[in-house]
């Protein structure tokens, strides 16, 4: 499943911003999608990506039924590289390996693109080595840079890069985003989404993990209660 960027909620000024990119057709060769943990950067960089793979682009993003929708949505399209810290940072060896593979000819004919996730946990070798690349980018490639904190980041990486920023959004719209990933599943009080929201500073991430942390308290407690051990209430 490919998403839109209409699916991004509480982020009109970044959406604008990709959708405008698609209009033009002029895509930056950097992309920095930066702002609080959980405010929709990566799913955004995600919708933005399909949309530039995608065939038969949309205004809205990816058609996602031509072939390359599908080889995205089956994780198998040959044109989107991506890396992620291992051992919690993004070592230089990785920024090699991907460089290798953009200096290679290109599958498909669609553009390129590189996802880096979260790059403020590349380490100053791997960000100098990244530098390189955006600075002289192949042909009809884009690096996409999720990072959750600008200033972990080489002010150079920063300059070169398009920022598209993601704010925390008011409690009632985190309240909404919960209530409408609620009516795909899972089921919460109304009163335990409006704890959640207000708790969670303005990011429905964080507010997500808030309610599985309050849902798993309250089975601790039920567990508890419930338990034919007497030993298991008063201990
Ligand atoms: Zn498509």
């Amino acid at each position: 499943m490919v998403d839109r960027l209409s699916s991004l909620r509480g982020q009109d000024r970044a959406v604008s911003l990709l959708r405008r990119y698609f209009e033009t057709g002029n895509v930056p060769a950097g992309l920095l999608f930066h702002g609080e943990e959980g405010t929709g950067k990566e799913k955004a960089a995600l919708a933005f990506l399909a949309g530039l793979l995608c065939r038969n682009r949309m205004e809205d993003g990816a058609c996602g039924e031509c072939p390359d929708c599908r080889l995205l949505s089956s994780g198998t399209h040959p044109n989107l590289l991506s890396i992620s810290p291992e051992n919690h940072f993004i070592q230089i060896a990785e920024v090699r390996r991907l460089k290798e593979e953009l200096s290679l000819k290109a599958f498909s004919d669609r553009p390129r693109a590189a996802l880096i996730c979260p790059a403020d946990r590349m380490t100053i070798q791997a960000a100098n080595a990244l530098l390189k690349t955006l600075e002289e980018p192949p042909p009809e490639t884009h690096l996409l840079l999720v990072a959750h904190r600008l200033s972990r980041l080489p002010p150079t990486i920063v300059s070169r890069c398009q920022k598209i920023p993601f704010r925390t959004m008011p409690d009632e719209t985190v309240e909404e985003i919960l209530g409408a990933l609620q009516a795909k599943g899972k089921r919460h009080s109304p009163a335990s989404l409006r704890a959640a929201a207000a708790c969670a500073g303005g990011s429905p991430g964080r507010a997500l993990l808030l309610l599985e942390e309050m849902e798993e308290g309250r089975k601790a407690w039920v567990g508890l209660f419930s338990s034919q051990d007497p030993q298991a209430v008063s201990s």
